[in-house]
């Protein structure tokens, strides 16, 4: 069975607290997973929420602030220790590649894991199979830092009542997938279109550390879920824009600008022992917003079946 879903293995910003550990994000999605963000203690949060090592096929990374990277050199060795037979794709800014590289050789183990290093110097796509696409586009912080798209490409799904007012049957149908048409015996000609329905994909955008940004909304446009971050609440507008950050009410304010289905804020800063507040500022704008919790999940919603 596929499983898409979004868990939570960090949600502060900057340093962690009693209650929250650096950040890091899993999106589980079927047989791919990816790993974004990893902070400080994320291969020991990955154990708490039950995701294996193996599971990750792909690490994305905003940007090289330790709260967001951290975590890296641990997850890398545990890669290797669990003897991952899948290379792992990974995505970050070129300009901290030397982190990166740093990083992946922190200090002494067998190194037998294969990552596939993609540093990104440009916007577009980075990565893409008849799973998903992933894109990147740069956002807008004190340090070169990149969000992500996560997009399924659009389907058809076959509605049996057309396939039985035309008595398509067996080989047929599997005839009329393959070629795209089929020509009846009374010279008819059916296309795949006239028998199905347009099935959107589904998808996630993943924006971290940036003030409010055309790109931001860019990456949000139309997406499932929304992940970004509220390092702050409406009092400190003016110290969110200084440090290149956003308020809940400015998430809120992206993701209904952007159309998106569901909006989770994260990335809080450790003055705010919880987070009431800020689901109460930028639910006034998006009442589909959600706060983070550590090892919460977050199902993505069931695409719409037709046959
Ligand atoms: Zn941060």
């Amino acid at each position: 069975m596929s499983v898409r879903e979004l868990i939570i293995l960090g949600t502060a910003a900057q340093v962690p607290t009693r209650e929250r550990n650096h950040n890091g994000y899993f999106l589980r999605w079927d047989a791919e997973g990816i790993l974004f963000d990893p902070g400080e203690g994320t291969q020991r949060q990955m154990t708490f929420a039950e995701v294996p090592a193996s599971a990750i096929t792909h690490l994305a990374l905003t940007h090289f602030h330790g709260d967001h990277c951290l975590g890296l050199p641990g997850v890398i060795q545990r890669l290797s220790l669990d003897k991952t037979s899948h290379p792992v794709h990974a995505y970050f800014p070129a300009s901290g590649e030397c982190f990166f590289n740093a990083m992946s050789h922190a200090s002494m183990f067998q190194n037998v894991v294969q990552i596939e290093s993609q540093p990104i110097r440009e916007p577009g796509i980075l990565f893409q199979n008849e799973a998903f696409t992933i894109s990147t586009a740069k956002l807008d912080h004190r340090v070169d830092c990149w969000g992500y798209r996560i997009e399924e490409p659009e389907s058809r799904s076959i509605c049996m009542d057309q396939l039985q007012k035309y008595n398509l049957q067996g080989p047929k149908i599997g005839e009329l997938k393959r070629l795209g048409q089929i020509t009846l015996d009374d010279g008819q000609i059916i296309r795949v279109e006239d028998v199905s329905i347009r099935r959107p994909g589904q998808s996630f955008a993943f924006v971290m550390d940036t003030r409010p940004c055309e790109n931001a909304l860019m990456l949000a446009q139309n997406v499932d879920i929304f992940i970004t971050e509220a390092t702050y609440l409406d009092a400190e507008t003016d110290q969110a824009h200084e440090y290149m950050h956003m308020t809940a009410r400015q998430a809120a304010i992206l993701a209904k600008e952007s159309g998106a289905k569901k909006l989770i804020l994260s990335h809080f800063s450790r003055r705010y022992s919880n987070v009431s507040e800020h689901l109460q500022q930028a639910r006034e704008v998006f009442p589909n917003t959600f706060a983070a919790h550590d090892l919460d999940h977050f199902e993505l919603p069931r695409r719409i079946r037709f046959s």
